[in-house]
């Protein structure tokens, strides 16, 4: 695989590329699959190491596809999974852990999260995690779709939370208020889901059609898909795991580590997609 210069840094010391792959909606229909897996694997020639799924996804449908894709690659790859809040307890993490392992055929997921918070006490959750991890079925654990309040009380019982996947485009940017700076302040790395708000409204704006206008990478003149995302990895300390299920959509996608938005640029996204000027709950789809 190849190597990409942009990347984020867990507490640990890990280093991750900036840029991974999402694979929600995955694996639902069979005259995709072989589409969707030469995707993944493109990525993974590209360096796009890490891929995000979760037993949520299709039934572990998802997963299923994920573990087929990077059959006889599992070095290559930095694996992300997700528990539901309602398996989050102490012997529900111990279950669908090994569950997810299967339909991934792995032995251990890199990066374990909870999906959201439940009803289950965090204090237990977190338990279940280091039992996880001390067992060695995963190497980390973190969260998703928690706001600033929610981490810091993740924060007071447990020290080793790392990361926090949240919904975060241009159309999103409510986080910019306060969650994403408190995230890097604890070394917390954010995971950008959604980024190119899945596909839709966005990707068709008349802002995001002239800056992509203004634009080249190796493969010809910028895609406003593109200038999401070289939006969303402008930030320090944020991996974006845009999904796509074609190999020639997953090439775009990487070719947008090309792209350096100007100040100009960013000034005309700021206009169309204001910023957030007081706080305001954290959006989750
Ligand atoms: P994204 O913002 O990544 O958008 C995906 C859509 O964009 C698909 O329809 C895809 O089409 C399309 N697309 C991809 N590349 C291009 C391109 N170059 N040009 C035009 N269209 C493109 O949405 P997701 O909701 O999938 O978010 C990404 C990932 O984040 C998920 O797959 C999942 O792993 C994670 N996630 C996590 C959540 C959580 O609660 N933790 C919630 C939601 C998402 P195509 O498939 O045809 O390529």
């Amino acid at each position: 695989p190849e190597d990409i210069q942009k990347t984020v840094k867990l507490k640990n010391g890990t280093e991750l590329p900036a840029l991974g792959m999402g694979t929600w909606n995955i694996g639902d229909r069979r005259d995709r699959r072989s589409d969707e897996i030469a995707s993944l694997r493109a990525g993974i020639d590209l360096g796009l190491r890490v891929i995000d799924t979760a037993e949520m996804y299709g039934s572990g449908r998802s997963e299923d596809l994920v573990g087929e894709a990077i059959e006889g690659r599992r070095d290559d790859v930095y694996l992300v999974s997700k528990v539901l809040p309602s398996n989050a307890s102490f012997q529900g993490v111990q279950k669908a852990c090994r569950t997810s392992l299967r339909r991934l055929k792995t032995d251990v997921i890199d990066l374990y999260l909870l999906h959201w918070r439940g009803g289950v006490p965090l204090e237990e959750t977190v338990r279940g995690m280091e039992a996880l991890r001390d067992e060695g079925l995963i190497r980390d654990w973190g969260v998703s779709n928690f706001d600033t309040d929610d981490m810091e009380e993740i924060e007071e019982v447990g020290s080793d939370c790392m990361a926090n996947q949240i919904l975060y485009s241009l159309e999103y940017r409510g986080t910019e208020y306060d969650l994403l700076e408190h995230d890097a302040s604890r070394g917390i790395v954010t995971m950008a889901y959604s980024p190119l708000g899945q596909g839709g409204d966005l990707l068709k704006h008349r802002v995001m059609r002239e800056i992509a206008s203004r634009h080249s990478t190796s493969l010809g003149e910028a895609t406003t898909a593109q200038i999401a995302l070289a939006w969303v990895l402008r930030r320090e300390n944020i991996l974006a795991i845009p999904k796509a299920s074609s190999p020639a959509h997953l090439r775009e996608n990487a070719a947008s580590l090309e792209i350096g938005l100007t100040d100009e640029d960013l000034a005309a996204l700021d206009e169309a997609f204001p910023p957030p000027h007081r706080k305001t709950r954290l959006a989750m789809l």
